[in-house]
């Protein structure tokens, strides 16, 4: 028995966008930049792709740029604004974002320029109003996540872009765990850029893009060829670009419908654990991407909890890690100051579309097992 359950870290590739890539990689074979006639189809594939993905977040087609996934988009957003010459390369950022950008902010203050960290409440949210209270004169880029990975919070983003603008600064999100899970309208949201990864909407992996509206100044990620509008040198990834688009395509297309889904496994999962009295905090805000539970157990620990789930051939992912002398909470969950007796016992279990009411039922009986002996 196998029950995938971490579908924050990875998600099954989609039957269709299989069949989109097989013939770039078996038959199309052709460098899209060639100008002979094998070179049409992959080049048709990569309008059509463009306009797929523009297509589902609202977005123009020369607005969308290929890249390897959600860590390049975010290190290329960021690092590549404090480097267009410009008296203003500060960065703001919240406490709670993927490593992606945390690190990346580490190098740029290595490099030199000043980042800022934007608090959030116990329930993972960034406030704007503590936006609100940052001296932004120096500041170039304000980037905060879409939706939280570790617990799901869904952030303000529409709210905390406006005020970026009016104080003369660009908003970036990073939407990995957003794109493909909840509705995402960049017009709506105002963002001037925004980062996406395939492999977390059922697409190939290494793959995924970053939209960069039109106007907004942006150094070039790799120089090279002339390739994705002159900004990020190097042979397409085509059947990867194809595939990720025909995975976008279709969870966006069912994305009410998977919802739907998804909050019903949590509520049956949630009322499956309830009735077994062990006593757990739900982290995050009600305000959640659909499937994603952070749950951390009083006096327990995390990665106890997940061999002894894999060794009953359940896959989750924890939010403390030990080493030989101490049990590491996650940043995440520092931030939103869990409890320390409960901190230590966190697990995140994501749920996907595939899951099925056995699978979470068994779920709770598994950890009932563990926890109640
Ligand atoms: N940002 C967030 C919020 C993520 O959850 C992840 C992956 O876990 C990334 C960025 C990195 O994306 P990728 O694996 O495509 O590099």
């Amino acid at each position: 028995m196998k029950i995938y359950a971490d579908h924050a870290a990875t998600t099954k590739l989609d039957f269709d966008a299989f069949e989109a890539m097989k013939p770039f990689l078996l038959e199309e074979y052709g460098n899209a930049s060639e100008p002979y006639s094998f070179a049409r189809s992959a080049k048709t594939a990569l309008k059509t792709a463009r306009e797929t993905i523009a297509g589902c977040i609202n977005a123009e087609p020369d607005e969308i740029i290929f890249t390897s996934g959600g860590t390049e988009s975010d290190n290329w957003a960021l690092k590549s604004s404090v480097l267009v010459p410009d008296e203003r390369r500060g960065i703001i950022t919240s406490r709670i974002e993927h490593h992606a950008i945390l690190n990346t902010c580490l190098a740029i203050r290595e490099m030199g320029y000043p980042v800022q960290y934007l608090p959030t409440d116990n329930k993972g949210i960034v406030h704007p109003e503590s936006l609100e209270l940052c001296n932004m004169d120096a500041v170039r880029l304000v980037s905060v996540m879409l939706a939280n990975n570790e617990i799901g919070t869904i952030q303000p983003v529409k709210k905390l872009c406006e005020i970026a603008h009016s104080r003369g600064a660009l908003f970036h999100t990073d939407a990995v765990q957003a794109v493909g899970h909840i509705p995402v309208d960049v017009k709506e949201l105002g963002v001037d850029m925004l980062s996406a990864s395939a492999h977390k909407f059922n697409g190939p992996k290494g793959i995924g893009f970053l939209y960069l509206k039109k106007g907004i100044e942006l150094a070039s990620y790799a120089n090279g060829g002339a390739q994705e509008f002159g900004k990020r040198a190097g042979t397409e990834n085509v059947a990867s670009i194809a595939g990720m688009a025909a995975a976008l395509e279709k969870n966006c297309r069912m994305i009410h419908e998977n919802a739907r889904h998804l909050y019903n496994l949590e509520e049956m999962f949630l009322d499956s654990l309830n009735k077994t009295g062990i006593r757990y905090i739900r982290n995050g805000s009600d305000n959640r991407i659909p499937g994603n539970m952070s749950l951390s157990f009083e006096n327990s620990e995390g990665e106890m909890l997940l061999h002894r789930l894999d060794l009953m051939g359940i896959c989750v992912s924890t939010g403390s890690a030990c080493d030989s002398q101490n049990t590491q909470i996650s940043h995440v969950l520092q931030a939103i100051h869990v409890p320390e007796q409960y901190a230590k016992g966190t697990i995140r279990i994501s749920l996907g579309r595939d899951n099925t009411e056995e699978d979470v039922r068994t779920i709770a009986l598994a950890l009932s097992k563990i926890l109640k002996g």
